[in-house]
């Protein structure tokens, strides 16, 4: 038995996936001395073009707007940091909800669901675009690491994790508890880091948060308990116990619901009544605080003039290249024979970062400012 197994053996809860189950690799490679299989995806996707990219890349708000709030990599570092927390007191694989939290949103384009919204429309003709589903694209074809094959060579367990996200409203089986923890780290991370920095940006007050009854139920708890700590800004107060709400939540829920269930393999998870995220009476509060970011905050109007201009550079960018695909980079152009232009011309504007695009669409519209920022 190797290190790896033997420590798992010792370590892992019988719903957990072992490292020795894994399906392996599209290209068979023989197993490292002292990294798991999962460790070695982690670092293939730490170590690939587009993770890095992350950091040039908007999750709500953009780099002009200031340098508090989150950027996509530091959205997904957060949410890596609350996933592997999860899964390690649910004693689950650490390694693969590592791997699948920093790849879960590496296929995001620049502006966040404002690029991605415009390049959908873009593509609409050749299957659309979807930030879930070009992740699995980057790192099946795009990234470039191996001299006989393209892509990263993930384990399958990483992309299909990255598939049931990729098609996740289609109803399918639950997946594995690993990539279900990532799925409820992901939204529990957002919706307390959304709050922070439209606080931080004034796009809010925290008494117009008040109408939200999440929020006013843990103001009033942070405000009796937290009072003489007068020095911590409220806001602080508020979104450190509003992750740790939804986490504790979260975490008492499966808890309670693993420790009786009986399963004995991580297939168990796939057709249970049971999926791991904020308990079913905490769900409506959560849907109400969602509800509300989506109104006020991603709806803003200063929101909503970036949406605007991000769609138009990126709409613009995509016809021109179109039209004259010898103004894509070499590897866009040659992909463009094989999977069509239009699509090698979605997936270069999708692999920009936020400044990168703008540089491209200032570059082939010399003199033409985008609408005002
Ligand atoms: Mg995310």
């Amino acid at each position: 038995m190797s290190q790896i197994d033997s420590r798992e053996a010792l370590w892992l809860a019988p719903y957990a996936f072992r490292s020795s189950m894994s399906a392996g690799r599209v290209h068979p490679e023989l197993p490292h001395p002292y990294r798991g299989p999962f460790q070695r995806d982690r670092d293939r996707i730490v170590h690939s073009s587009a993770f890095r990219r992350l950091s040039g890349k908007m999750q709500v708000f953009t780099g002009d707007m200031g340098d508090y709030h989150r950027t996509r990599l530091t959205h997904t570092m957060e949410v890596a940091s609350i996933a592997r927390t999860m899964g390690r007191a649910l004693r689950l694989n650490e390694d693969l909800v590592e791997a699948l939290a920093l790849f879960h949103d590496i296929g995001h384009p620049p502006f966040g669901h404002a690029g991605e919204d415009a390049l959908r429309d873009c593509l609409r003709g050749a299957n659309g675009f979807s930030h879930n589903a070009f992740a699995i694209t980057l790192a099946e074809e795009i990234e470039q690491r191996y001299p006989g094959f393209p892509g990263l060579n993930l384990s399958r367990e990483v992309l299909a994790g990255q598939h049931v996200r990729a098609g996740k409203k289609e109803g399918i089986p639950h997946p594995i508890l690993e990539v279900q923890v990532v799925e409820a780290a992901d939204s529990i991370t957002y919706n307390a880091h959304d709050v922070d920095d439209a606080l931080v940006l004034q796009l809010v007050t925290i008494d117009e948060l008040r109408e939200v009854p999440l929020i006013a139920q843990i103001l009033e708890e942070v405000q009796s308990s937290y009072s003489a700590a007068s020095h911590v800004p409220l806001r602080q107060m508020l979104v450190r116990r509003l992750l740790d709400h939804q986490v504790g939540a979260a975490m008492d829920y499966a808890i309670h619901y693993l420790d009786t269930c009986g399963w004995t393999s991580p297939e168990d998870a796939k057709h249970a009544d049971f999926v791991v995220g904020v308990p079913p009476e905490l769900l409506p509060m959560k849907r109400g605080l969602e509800k509300f970011l989506f109104q006020r905050i991603y709806r803003h109007p200063q929101l909503l003039r970036v949406r605007e201009n991000a769609q138009e550079q990126i709409r613009k960018l995509f016809h021109l290249y179109l039209q004259e695909p010898e103004r894509l980079p070499q590897f866009f152009r040659m992909r463009g024979e094989n999977v069509g232009f239009d699509r090698a011309a979605g997936e270069y504007i999708a692999v920009l970062t936020d400044s990168g695009c703008q540089q491209a669409y200032h570059e082939n519209f010399p003199g033409m400012s985008a609408v005002a920022r």
